[in-house]
């Protein structure tokens, strides 16, 4: 966003961006031409066109959810936000949001001035979603909302959403042993690792993760870097030093925590003062 102040007026190429979403009260459902970020979705059916406000159908091709994070109209974000039913309308210009839906689903409508802007919002309990972004087209405002998409990561030809956790699959044609798939998929960590081969396809046998001599060697060039001689050792105080890291330790007999517990010190080679 290109940071706006307050008393900036906004134009009407904005609401291209995929990320802004007007408020509509005309509409019966959310739709979006975009369908970055959606998951968890179904066919369409034929009676699922939705007719725009200029009176031109247009066809939806498929339905999901669209997760992300509300935002303020300065970028601020100010909550994870889930849009159900929304409607993948390829050929429509804009991202709708049904108002008329929302109020059928029970939120309230109420029209309010933040920062000597007015805005509209509407609430449900504790959940609110703010339209501040008001945009002055010929025909009169338009309210919008900032809907900052959570991407979703490509597998193949499938879409994989990082904070949906996947089960094993039913009848694997592949069975990996966690060892190999911990190889196989880059060294992840077991529960990534799973995820991993879930979203594949794979299924994976019985048994956990053993150590693994890659990621045992990569640990250990972490911590011994600076244990490793160059040349011949120093002779004088302040000829050479070293960077190590430490870790301070509560003793067991003391009640403190230590907020900064790793630093980074320096190390005299030859007196090993630190
Ligand atoms: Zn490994």
């Amino acid at each position: 966003m290109s940071a706006p102040g307050k008393s900036a007026s906004y134009t009407v190429d904005l609401l291209k961006r995929n990320d802004v979403w007007i408020g509509d009260t005309g509409a019966t459902c959310h739709s979006t031409p975009y369908d970055y970020g959606m998951t968890n979705c179904i066919a369409s059916k034929p009676e699922d066109s939705i007719t725009m406000g200029n009176g031109v159908a247009v066809t939806t091709s498929k339905l999901g959810e669209v997760n992300g994070c509300l935002c303020d109209k300065l970028g601020r974000k100010l909550r994870p936000i889930k849009l159900k039913e929304v409607s993948h309308t390829p050929g429509a210009a804009y991202n709708l949001l049904s108002i008329s839906k929302m109020i059928n689903d029970g939120s309230d409508l109420k029209s309010e001035r933040m920062n000597d802007d007015s805005c509209i919002m509407l609430s449900r309990g504790t959940d609110k979603m703010i339209f501040d972004l008001m945009i002055k087209t010929p025909k009169g405002a338009i309210y919008c909302m900032i809907l900052k998409r959570t991407p979703v990561i490509e597998v193949g030809a499938a879409t994989m959403n990082l904070l949906k956790k996947l089960t094993p699959p039913e009848n694997p044609k592949v069975v990996l042993t966690i060892d190999a798939a911990h190889a196989m998929f880059g060294h992840y960590d077991e529960p990534t690792t799973r995820q991993c081969a879930y979203a594949r396809g794979y299924g994976i046998s019985r048994g956990s993760l053993k150590p693994c001599g890659y990621c045992d060697m990569a640990k250990a060039r972490q911590r011994e870097v600076s244990k490793i001689s160059a040349g011949v050792p120093a002779t004088k105080p302040n000829e050479r030093v070293g960077l190590d890291i430490t870790s301070v330790k509560v003793p067991n007999n003391i009640m403190a925590t230590v907020t900064e517990p790793h630093w980074r010190i320096i190390v005299d080679e030859k007196t090993g003062m630190e």
